[in-house]
């Protein structure tokens, strides 16, 4: 009887386990690129009244095989742990169900709707994952322990470990040493410096300015045939330092992008929203997207030349 019980028991658990999960995706090609490294800069917005903070030198590195732009709009609500979440899991908000308390206090564990690390782990266990944050509650609550990630850092509660120059320092470090398959990396300078001085002020655009130079640091350590680089924001801010509502100003937002072979016309007509982060991603590694994801990517972005 107990034996039976015991059987029965972990019958259950098995099933539990097979069915509270995500229908798992297969690696179907090989990657169109060895290496993909994405930047967020927090309240960088449309960098930021269309791209008038934009620098000369980060322009003219997008302006080879990628783009800039500056025309697309966030999820709603325009807040953080919404747009990174729908940044890192490919879903709407409404269905990632994060905010920023949240993330910074509670683990990831919703199996349903794993982050796209956890999708390449499962996928391909031989590709390299690291994720490089300022403010600690993507790490800790977006990301799950499970996903085979370095983190850097993974603090529950503290919002700020590092300086948006230290962040800098330490991917520099991390990927001279390991040059992972995916990096993500996340800036606050910005969206702390809108907070204070507003968004749009001189203060504001000169955070912006500074962290285009920091992420040219940071790209200066990868092989631009072999990469593929992408910088994004997650929402912009007003002049008085609020974000979180549904003005232009706090719903612009900055898709950059670049890599050798990208068909950048396969934007045209494409209405891109930080939910499609994750599957341009999955695709650029040849791996299925999920079908829990809300996202896409543009049909034809990626050729093999
Ligand atoms: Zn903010």
């Amino acid at each position: 009887m107990r034996k039976t019980a015991l059987l029965v028991t972990a019958l259950i658990i098995l099933l539990l386990a097979i069915t509270c999960s995500y229908d798992p995706v297969r690696k179907v090609r090989d990657p169109y690129f060895q290496n993909i490294i994405v930047v967020g800069i927090d309240g960088g917005g449309s960098l930021f009244d269309n791209g008038d903070a934009v620098t000369d030198e980060f322009n003219d590195f997008f302006s080879t095989n990628g783009n800039i732009f500056y025309n697309y709009k966030c999820e709603t609500p325009s807040i953080s742990a919404q747009n990174w979440g729908a940044y890192l899991h490919g879903l709407t908000p409404e269905k990632l169900e994060v905010n920023n308390l949240k993330i910074a206090s509670v683990r990831f564990t919703d199996t349903f709707h794993p982050s796209v690390f956890q999708v390449i782990h499962d996928a391909a266990p031989d590709f390299t994952l690291a994720s490089i944050c300022h403010w600690t509650p993507i790490n800790y609550g977006l990301i799950e322990t499970s996903a085979g990630v370095y983190k850097d850092n993974d603090i529950r509660f503290r919002f700020e470990t590092y300086t948006d120059h230290e962040v800098r320092d330490h991917v520099v470090e991390y990927v001279d040493a390991n040059m992972p398959t995916l990096l993500f990396v996340h800036l606050d300078d910005v969206d702390e410096t809108g907070h204070s001085k507003g968004y749009g002020s001189p203060e504001h655009l000169e955070a912006i300015r500074m962290n285009q130079d920091l992420i040219l640091d940071m790209f200066a350590g990868y092989d631009p045939d072999t990469t593929l680089f992408i910088v994004v924001t997650d929402h912009g801010g007003t002049p008085d330092g609020e974000h979180g509502g549904d003005t232009e100003p706090e719903m612009r937002i900055t898709l950059a992008i670049r890599g050798k072979g990208l068909n950048i016309s396969a934007f045209d007509g494409f209405e891109y929203h930080p939910r499609d982060l994750a599957p341009i991603i999955l695709t650029a590694l040849g791996i299925e997207v999920p079908s829990y994801m809300d996202g896409h990517c543009p049909e034809g972005l990626f050729t093999t030349i």
